[in-house]
């Protein structure tokens, strides 16, 4: 049984502002944060400087459970210089900011098993400069590893 992974520590790198830093700096405390507009509490992800609702520059960023939700997907086989690696990069609902998704990759799945509405749990994976990334895990995932 092929699992999906990320990709390789060192291919993944970032680059932080102003607008992301607190997004990655919670990551890295293995945190999943959204910033929520301080003034009329819409979710902004992506992160934005200004609230697209009512252009606020005021945010407070919000701790999340962590949970998620498959919004929608794709399986890829490959990437350059990879040839057997398989992804399923996501767009993820998250249930305690409503409204907002976030771009991610399902790992420890197969492929053929995830679907729309799956119910995900965050997790971190090491990328380049010591920055973790967001990732998610089908709920309940590592029992299943560990029985294959
Ligand atoms: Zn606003």
């Amino acid at each position: 049984m092929v699992l999906a992974t990320a990709l390789p520590t060192e291919v993944i790198k970032i680059a932080t502002d102003p607008t992301t830093e607190p997004f990655w700096q919670a990551a890295k405390e293995r945190r999943l944060v959204a910033p929520r507009c301080g003034s009329c509490g819409h979710f902004r992800l992506p992160p934005t400087a200004y609230c697209p609702e009512c252009q606020s520059g005021e945010v407070e960023w919000v701790d999340l459970s962590g949970r998620a939700q498959v919004y929608s997907f794709a399986v890829v086989h490959g990437f350059p210089g990879l040839p057997d690696i398989t992804l399923v990069p996501a767009v993820v609902d998250l249930p305690d900011a409503p409204g907002a998704r976030l771009v991610s990759n399902v790992i420890g799945v197969e492929p053929g098993t995830v679907e729309i509405g799956m119910e995900l749990e965050v997790d971190f994976h090491p990328i380049s400069d010591g920055w973790l990334l967001p990732v998610f895990r089908p709920v309940g995932a590592e029992q299943k590893e560990s029985a294959s």
